[in-house]
């Protein structure tokens, strides 16, 4: 699992304001338009997310919360 925080478009490591062609850019809207499997929200930017072993992608925060109810 790793750790990551999108950048918000128009920052320095964020994608570009408007929309483009970038791969790099379209990645990152995708994955911030993507919904967190733990709370249904949207990705979004300038968050905590982590991307687990199966791809699913959700808020680091929420996974704490998962993780803590499960007792862990
Ligand atoms: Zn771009
Ligand atoms: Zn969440």
């Amino acid at each position: 699992m790793s750790i990551t925080t999108l950048s918000a478009p128009g920052s320095e490591y964020g994608p570009c304001l408007d929309p483009c062609g970038h791969i790099d850019c379209q990645e990152i809207r995708h994955i911030a338009q993507s919904k967190c499997r733990t709370c249904s929200l949207d990705i979004g930017y300038d968050r905590e997310i982590m991307m687990l072993a199966d791809g699913t992608i959700v808020h680091a925060d929420c996974l704490e919360g998962v993780l803590e109810k499960a007792g862990k």
